[in-house]
């Protein structure tokens, strides 16, 4: 049987901190505060989102956050 070497398990330490970094930055920065996107998009009412997924909707290419500004 293969004995791990000290770089081999220098290099599974390293694959697991930087995947693990690159998941807390997605979770940080990804769109929506909630559970649901819809829980603060500005078109979370009937009149502006006719969308089938409203008011559960985890991925939205339509999700504009309350916070940012209407002019846009
Ligand atoms: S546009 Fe998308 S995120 Fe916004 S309320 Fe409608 S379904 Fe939800």
């Amino acid at each position: 049987m293969e004995q791990i070497t000290d770089w081999q398990v220098v290099f599974l330490l390293l694959t697991v901190a930087i995947a693990s970094a690159i998941s807390l930055y997605a979770a940080g920065s990804s769109q929506g505060k909630g559970k649901f996107l819809c829980d603060d998009c500005r078109f979370n009412n009937d009149n502006d989102c006719l969308k089938a997924e409203r008011p559960a909707a985890v991925v939205c290419t339509a999700y504009r956050s309350n916070s940012e500004s209407r002019e846009q």
